[in-house]
Order: structure tokens, then sequence, then C-alpha cells
């Protein structure tokens, strides 16, 4: 039961002047095409969790993420589609809904707030004994759906990344698509992930157990994170703006803006040969931006 289908799904040409011809090509797959809300990997992440539930009988998803969180959207929207009920633990006491918690209420989700102590170690117990939030009829998605079927699901993304691709370039938050990819794609392709987090290199433990502990075709770059996860300022809102006058192309303010930005800087680093061809992997997060909506020229 595919609720969306991936006909939507398009590879766009960038344009070489952008990058002023230091690379052989770069293309952007657009993943947010597929649905508004479901958006990009979210719903590759989803996909096979609430499947596993429908086939189980288990009629409500339980899941966790902040007050501005993709994946609490996603989920929503998802469980509303398949007629799943939806609990979404949230991290942190928002008196004032932020835009996200909004959406996930108007579609049904039931939200609990905890403060960031209480939501942390919750969510920890949760991978432990996935039961410990609900009785028999719940399913429990970890954070950012970084578990098993996350990763298979994300995986499909890499149908894809074609031969003609020596790079694919994407935005990491928890590493869950990007191990889902790197574990499917070609393994003379190498991938890039950009981390908005100050320190994010963290995140290589994280991941290297999911690839055979191999790294030899996957770095990830931390230097892009403009303060910090969910930071920004003008100079980032400034380039999504000129990307947007550029090539039409919308990007999130927490995810695909700062991974552009900073393949732009490789290019331009000298990072790439001029036979590379580079596929950069938009990952949703659109509705994210109803928070600066005022700041965005689009
Ligand atoms: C959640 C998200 C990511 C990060 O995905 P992970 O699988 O957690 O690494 C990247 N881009 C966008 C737009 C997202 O919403």
């Amino acid at each position: 039961m595919a609720i969306l289908d991936e006909s939507n799904v398009i590879i766009e040409a960038l344009s070489p002047e952008w990058y002023k011809h230091q690379a052989g090509r770069a293309d952007v797959l657009r993943l947010d095409l597929l649905h508004p809300i479901i958006s990009g990997n979210k719903w590759y992440k989803l996909k096979l969790n609430i499947e596993f539930a429908v086939a189980n009988g288990l009629k409500r998803i339980v899941t966790f993420g902040g007050g501005h969180s993709n994946h609490l959207a996603a989920t929503a929207y998802t469980a509303k589609l398949y007629g799943l009920k939806a609990v979404g633990i949230v991290r942190g006491h928002y008196p004032q809904l932020t835009p996200t918690l909004e959406a996930c209420k108007s579609d049904g989700m039931e939200l609990m707030m905890m403060s960031k102590g209480d939501y942390d170690a919750a969510e920890e117990k949760s991978r432990e004994d996935e039961f410990v939030f609900g009785d028999c009829d719940s399913y429990v998605i970890p954070e950012g759906g970084a578990n098993e079927l996350g990763r298979t699901g994300a995986g499909m993304i890499a149908h894809f990344c074609s031969t003609r691709y020596t790079h694919i370039a994407l935005s990491v938050g928890s590493g869950t698509t990007f191990a889902g990819i790197r574990n499917n794609m070609l393994k003379n392709q190498k991938l890039l992930g950009f981390v908005p987090i100050k320190g994010g290199k963290y995140l290589n433990n994280h991941i290297a157990p999911y690839t055979g502990g191999n790294n030899e075709n996957w770095e990830l770059f931390d230097d892009w994170h403009f303060g910090g996860f969910g930071k920004w300022d003008s100079e980032l809102i400034n380039f999504m703006n000129d990307f947007y006058k550029i090539h039409s192309i919308p990007l999130d303010i927490i995810y695909t803006s700062k991974m552009m930005y900073g393949i732009r800087k490789l290019i331009m680093q000298g990072h790439f040969n001029s036979y590379d061809r580079i596929l950069c992997i938009h990952t949703g997060g659109l509705q994210g931006n109803a928070s600066i909506k005022n700041e965005l020229t689009y």
C-alpha cells in the first residue's frame, strides 16, 4: 500500500554559473516534491515502519521530536492517511504551539510535551523497550525514524543515484537516511554528508556501525552549521533567496540550505574534478520554513 508515488520526483541541473563551472555537473534530486508535509526522506523512513504497524494490527503510532520536527509533522500526516492514531512526544514545553506543532495537532496527533531532560530519558528508554509508552496496540518509532526499518526504507532513495554520479550529497540529522543510502548505492560513489549541527562530526561514530564500520566511501562535513542546529543568520537567508532566484528551487532553513551552502563552498575550494558529477539530494523539510516566511522571497 504505497500512498505516495514517486512520479513527482525529478532531477534538475543546477546552473553551472552558480558553481563557476568548477565541477562536471551538479544536479538536485527533488524529493521535496513527493508531498508538502510527508516530504523527502521522512516518507522513506516512515514507510516500512507504518506498514509494519498496519500489518501487525497496531493502531497507534508513538514517536518523538522537537517543536519544529519535520519527522513529527510527517508522522502525524502519514498516520492520518493510514487511519492510525498518533502520539507525538515533544522535547520541551510550548505554551504557544509552533507552526509545526499546530500542523501536527490539526492532523490529529496527540501532543505530549516533556521537559528536555524527561524527553531524553523517555526517548532513550523507548529504544530499549518500545512498548514502554503504550499498550499492546501501540508501535513506537524512535526520534527521526532512526531504526532498522527507517534505514532500510531510506535505502530506497539510492535507486535515484545512478551510475552517472560520482558523488551524492545530503544533509544529515540522525544519520538514518545517510546510512540507508550508503548501504544501497554503488560502492564507487562517494557519499558526502553535511551536518547542520555544531561539532556534528560526532555522528561518525553513530553511523559507522551501520555501514559495517567502513567509511571509505563516505565523509561528513560539519563546518556549515551557522551557529548550531536550528540556528541561522542573514547570510543563510540571502543564500536561500538567491538560490531560489537562480534555480526556482526552495530550500529549507534547517537542513537543505546548509547542505547546498556547503556543497558550493566545497566546489569553490576545488574539492571536485571537472569530470565529477554531484547529485545533491533535496530531502524536503519545507514545512519548517513557516516560522521564517516573512524573510523569504518564496
Ligand atoms: C530529518 C531531515 C534530515 C535528516 O535526516 P536523518 O535521516 O535524520 O539524518 C535531512 N533533511 C531534512 C529536510 C530533514 O527533514
